[in-house]
């Protein structure tokens, strides 16, 4: 087995030795798994992130995004990478079955991420930030949202972004001034400036959602 990334053996000292990760497969939520299925996940982000994210690390880093006429510009590898990771099942992978996913143990799931931060972080942020963006859109989002923005964010037509830095506030958070100001219809209205946003913008995806961390007015 090809050890350009991570040594194999090792991971899978980490998993099934040290960890037992096959216990997880007696639990209901993770009973259609086994070794074999994790195995297989595995390699599958090994062979993409050697494949579709490994080539381009280095042109990535000499050849930054642009801002031009109004778009961000990324190199075409990087769109070809998300698409790989996204029709592999990797942006869903961990989420329940009926919403797309495949229930993969966390710990598999980040398994997986190795390889891809190991092949190139630039790129593989893109994905990464969508998975947290849809984790936390998933535990904390109302039946309304989950419906109508977790679909497209599971299956790679939207990214996602985590949006906290401000320009007097990065570590201290608590210095934060963007507002959310309750609307009469339950939105809120947010108003503020926020910067350092990777994947803020892109012309990856068809749409962006970004989950912005703001103060809401009156709490
Ligand atoms: C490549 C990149 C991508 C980023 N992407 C995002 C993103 O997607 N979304 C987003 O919201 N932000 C993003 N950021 C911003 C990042 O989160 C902030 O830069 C980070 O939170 C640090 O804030 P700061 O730069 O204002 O530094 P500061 O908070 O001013 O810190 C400066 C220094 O002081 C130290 N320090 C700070 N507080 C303390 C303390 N209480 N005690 C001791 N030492 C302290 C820090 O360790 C650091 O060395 C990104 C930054 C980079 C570089």
């Amino acid at each position: 087995m090809n050890e350009m990334l991570i040594n194999s053996r090792d991971l899978r000292f980490q998993l099934y030795e040290l960890l037992g990760i096959e216990a997880l497969t007696q639990r209901e939520r993770f009973a259609e798994h086994s070794r074999e299925t994790f195995d297989a996940a595995l390699e599958t982000a090994r062979q993409i992130a050697e494949e579709q994210f490994a080539p381009h690390n280095r042109k990535g880093d000499e050849n930054e995004p642009v801002f031009r006429d109004g778009r961000a510009e990324t190199i075409p590898e990087t769109k070809t990478a998300w698409h790989a990771f996204a029709e592999a099942g990797f942006l869903a992978a961990h989420h329940d079955a009926e919403d797309g996913g495949m229930q993969m143990p966390t710990t598999i799931q980040q398994a997986c991420h190795g390889y891809f931060f190991a092949a190139n972080v630039s790129t593989a942020a893109y994905p990464f930030l969508t998975v947290a963006a849809g984790n936390l859109l998933g535990a904390h989002g109302s039946a309304e949202q989950k419906e109508r923005w977790l679909p497209p964010m599971l299956d790679g037509r939207f990214s996602g972004t985590m949006a906290l830095t401000e320009p007097h506030a990065g570590s201290s958070l608590g210095d934060l001034r963007t507002r959310a100001i309750p609307q009469d219809d339950g939105s809120y209205r947010i108003v503020g400036n926020k910067i350092y946003i990777s994947g803020g913008e892109q012309d990856i995806t068809d749409n962006i959602v970004h989950m912005v961390i703001a103060r809401i007015e009156g709490a």
